[in-house]
């Protein structure tokens, strides 16, 4: 079965939602017209309950079809990048300083296919939560959905997640089992000295060697601490401290990050950096405080739902343009904490390769609407699978 015929009857349209939508970007939070704009076409599909106000610009779209108590989720996001377009198409961006340079307008775009197919094939039975995220580019949106009441209101029996992948050719989709994108966190580490003259160190404590011995010592917690199997980066990547020749300060602050795939990973750095810190620190004589900020948890696919959207991607574009053994990515994504909730999958569909393949954050960069019909089919198959009438098709939900 490769792309749903009646999506693809339509695919003109959706090039032009997605080229709109690209033409007016928004930021995290501030996405009034693009969420306007996906509720007003969710109604005009019809039968769609429209829910707004999760996280500020959410929407949440509900479609229930039959009775069954079985539900789905399907995640879009939808906010744009501080970046200036270089690009001098005609849908370009008309906000200044503005740009959708990670896709997301496609994303939005072929959720919004898969509703209004869904809406009018109606043929599953159960509840699909189309969920329109705001401020996934770092700045908390699916946290702020969640906290707003995201699965207590629309509860979901797993969810399904996908991004743009340029380098990877249109037709083509890749995920992996487990932890596909890795867990983020910021740090800070503020060692308190004593001021001296610089020719009278006897006088002091010098939080400027304190801070080098630290740097170092913390290089251990890869070598030593992490295990050998497990991909863990700690990078110091400033160190800030005095202003005269002459003078040993009275403070020093390094700062960096932390990069890992699993939450015991993070929970172990944590532990191990705030004990280098103040043990080195005192050997000094010197004080050490350690502030260290998670930003977003590693992304981790379910088993289950990893393989459920591989065979339905494969029912699309044929086995052998699936990559079931994706690669890992330092990259971060938010969905990770509506993962951490609930069960599902995320997956990234081809959006070109070869010498126009141009990277997501990039000014130069577009999304490539010869994908639109295949997500949004992709979203669909994974309803009329997941929610498949009992007895009528053998295909079978699980
Ligand atoms: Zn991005
Ligand atoms: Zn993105």
């Amino acid at each position: 079965m490769p792309i749903i015929e009646a999506i693809a009857g339509f695919h003109d349209e959706l090039t032009l939602i997605r080229r709109d939508i690209h033409a007016h970007p928004e930021l995290g939070f501030e996405e009034r017209r693009t969420s306007d704009l996906v509720a007003a076409k969710l109604t005009e599909f019809g039968g769609i309950e429209v829910h707004r106000g999760l996280g500020k610009t959410g929407v949440v779209g509900r479609l229930r079809v039959g009775n069954s108590p079985r539900t789905i989720g399907l995640r879009a996001d939808f906010d744009c990048l501080p970046i200036e377009e270089a690009n001098e198409f005609a849908h370009r961006s008309t906000h200044k300083g503005r740009m959708h340079a990670c896709g997301h307008d496609g994303h939005t775009t072929m959720l919004l296919g898969a509703a209004r197919y869904l809406a009018q094939s109606r043929n599953f039975d159960g509840t699909v939560h189309f969920i329109f995220q705001p401020a996934e580019e770092g700045l908390g949106g699916a946290e702020a959905m969640i906290r707003d009441g995201l699965f207590d209101e629309f509860p979901c029996d797993a969810i399904f997640g996908m991004h743009n992948r340029p380098g990877l050719a249109v037709g083509k989709f890749q995920i992996r089992d487990g932890a596909m994108m890795a867990g983020g966190a910021f740090f800070d580490i503020a060692i308190a000295g004593k001021g001296a003259h610089g020719a009278r160190p006897e006088a002091g404590i010098d939080p400027i060697l304190i801070a080098a011995h630290v740097t170092t010592a913390l290089q251990s917690i890869v070598s030593r601490n992490a295990r050998p199997v497990d991909t863990v980066v700690v990078s110091v990547t400033q160190i800030h401290g005095g202003d005269a020749y002459n003078v040993i300060p009275e403070r020093a602050v390094l700062r960096g990050t932390v990069r890992c795939f699993s939450r015991d990973a993070m929970v172990m750095v944590e532990e191990r950096m705030r004990r280098i810190a103040e043990g080195v620190a005192a050997g000094f004589g010197a004080g050490a405080s350690l502030d260290f900020r998670p930003l977003f948890p590693p992304l981790v696919n379910n088993t289950d739902e990893a393989r459920f959207i591989a065979d339905c991607a494969a029912d699309i574009v044929g086995e052998e343009n699936v990559n079931r053994h994706g690669p890992v990515t330092m990259a971060s994504e938010d969905f990770s904490y509506m993962l951490e909730r609930v069960s599902g999958a995320y997956i990234q569909i081809g959006n070109g390769d070869g010498a126009g393949a141009c990277e997501v954050h990039n000014p130069n960069y577009d999304f490539n609407d010869m994908a639109l019909p295949l997500g949004a089919s992709l979203f669909a198959r994974l309803v009329e699978r997941r929610l498949a009438r009992l007895g009528r098709d053998e295909a079978g939900a699980e």
